[in-house]
């Protein structure tokens, strides 16, 4: 016992000593470069990319590594938050595996070493006409223009769907998902009418897609490793979770032999799966599809992207969801100085003619295209067109399972899940999140799930109304049932 001790002992001082070490020698050399509005001007390539998520940042990081010699150049992200996220992870979030913070990385951790500089602004008009950005930090010209804004939930207008379909997108929306579950088992905890008890355990995901599977399955995983382990009754109660999709299958793009594996397992979990239907109205107690009426008191939604606001004012030609359409070398048709990709262009592969699907994954690899094909261009090379290349497909089904499409090779169970987070950590682009991340992993499986609610801003603002409106019929807030 003696021994172990001093090995943990020794280990945990060797740590400590080597992260000081780290913060101070490591991170402390590599300083950040920030250059003033005037360089950025005064520069002979000024080249601004727009987001930096993950096809903004990967541009931006090509160019560093592209540019390092040309002193003329000067390279500006432009964003409304400080960090990148990395939306792989949010179903860990939801399912209390981690904390909310691992999911975003600052970055100003990116530039550190590197020559590209940062704008934490909002970006109010793109111009295309005179070649320049407005934002909320003024007025900034380009050279060359790389829009990276991706996307948000779209859900769409129809009778009770905005007020009542909860979205899934970025890290408030994961604590949300927490928090309705909680809410919904406490209301089925309390009743004792047997249709309002079922109609508060049913839970409706819309869409069938990559986003769908996942949620339906990670609500699945936080019922069943979480919370039933603090609401013991609820083991033997019929919990009712349903994919509802348009197509005639699950993962409508993927191969037909990973929808039909990724099908069995849902339902081998006990979730129901309604292909071939839509979603055509909710109310505060039901969702109602073109087939059937789900009595349920909570519905997710997964179903659709739309671009952002600023990219959907361009006069340019657009998809139906407002993505721009781009040509074989991801520019605007007529602009060639201006570049789109991530979810906020419309590309297709320049030879098979495949769409390229609004992931992360071809984000980077449109990134990475598109700072080459810039200095290629500055050098006088030809630029070659884009091609997409997966490298592979991967979906996180819950407790241990997983699906992996690895080229001609389809993997389940507990190897795709392995393989799911090493992905995702490879792929994370800061050591310390990838430190972070492992801790949280270890400690959700030796303690458990984290099945604290913590409220959104939003939860909190409406608790707020509530309050203020009970308080003017002259009802204390506390009277409140329950
Ligand atoms: C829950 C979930 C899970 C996912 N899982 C996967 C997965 O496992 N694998 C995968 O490949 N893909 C996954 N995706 C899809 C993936 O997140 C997107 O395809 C990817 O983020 C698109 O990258 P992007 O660079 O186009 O946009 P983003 O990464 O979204 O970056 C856009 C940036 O633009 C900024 N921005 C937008 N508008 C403005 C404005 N007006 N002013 C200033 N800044 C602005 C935003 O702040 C953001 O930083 C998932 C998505 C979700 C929601």
């Amino acid at each position: 016992m003696r021994k172990y001790l001093n090995l943990i002992a020794a280990i945990t001082a060797g740590a400590v000593f080597a992260g000081k070490y780290w913060r101070r020698h490591g991170k402390n050399q590599r300083i950040h470069v920030s250059e003033t509005e005037d360089a950025y001007r005064q520069a002979r390539l000024r080249i601004l990319i727009l987001g930096s998520g993950f096809g903004g940042l990967s541009t931006a990081l090509r160019l560093d590594r592209e540019l390092r010699q040309q002193d003329m150049c000067s390279v500006l992200v432009v964003d409304r938050d400080n960090d990148m996220l990395f939306t792989p992870l949010l179903w860990l979030v939801a399912n209390g595996r981690i904390s909310p913070n691992n999911v975003v990385v600052p970055i100003r951790d990116f530039q550190r070493g590197r020559r590209f500089h940062v704008l934490h602004a909002e970006i109010e008009r793109i111009d295309l006409q005179h070649k320049e950005v407005h934002t909320s930090a003024g007025i900034r010209p380009y050279d060359r223009l790389v829009i990276a804004l991706g996307s948000s939930t779209s859900v769409p207008d129809l009778p009770g769907l905005r007020a009542h379909a909860i979205p899934f997108y970025t890290p408030s929306d994961a604590l949300l998902l927490r928090n309705r579950l909680v809410d919904a088992v406490e209301a089925a905890h309390r009743t004792i009418d047997p249709f309002e008890r079922q109609s508060w355990l049913t839970f409706v995901v819309g869409g069938a897609g990559d986003t769908g599977v996942e949620l339906a399955a990670i609500i699945h995983d936080y019922l069943h490793a979480g919370l039933f382990r603090e609401y013991p009754w609820l083991i033997d109660a019929s919990v009712r979770i349903v994919v509802v999709g348009r197509s005639e299958r699950v993962l409508p793009t993927s191969k037909p032999q990973t929808s039909n594996l990724v099908h069995f397992v849902l339902e081998q979990e006990g979730i129901t799966v309604l292909t071939g239907r839509s979603i055509t109205a909710a109310s505060e107690k039901a969702v109602e599809t073109t087939h059937e009426t789900i009595p349920a008191r909570t519905l997710f939604w997964a179903a659709g992207i739309t671009a952002p606001e600023v990219v959907r004012q361009l006069a340019v030609p657009q998809a139906r969801n407002g993505a721009i359409k781009v040509d074989n070398f991801l520019r605007i048709p007529g602009y060639p100085e201006v570049y789109v990709i991530g979810d906020s262009s419309w590309p297709y592969d320049s030879t098979t003619g495949a769409p390229i699907p609004a992931t992360a994954q071809a984000a980077s690899h449109q990134g990475d295209y598109v700072g080459k094909a810039i200095t290629l261009e500055e050098s006088g090379k030809p630029v070659p067109a884009f091609r997409y290349t997966t490298l592979g497909h991967l979906a996180l089904l819950g407790h241990y399972k997983g699906v992996a499409e690895l080229g001609p090779w389809t993997v389940d169970g507990v190897v795709a899940f392995l393989l799911w987070h090493l992905a995702y950590l490879v792929r994370n682009p800061s050591w310390v999140k990838r430190i972070r991340l492992v801790i949280d992993w270890a400690l959700s499986a030796i303690l458990g799930r984290d099945i604290g609610q913590l409220r959104t801003e939003a939860e909190v603002y409406e608790r707020t109304k509530v309050a203020t409106r009970e308080a003017r019929v002259g009802k204390s807030p506390l009277d409140r049932g329950g």
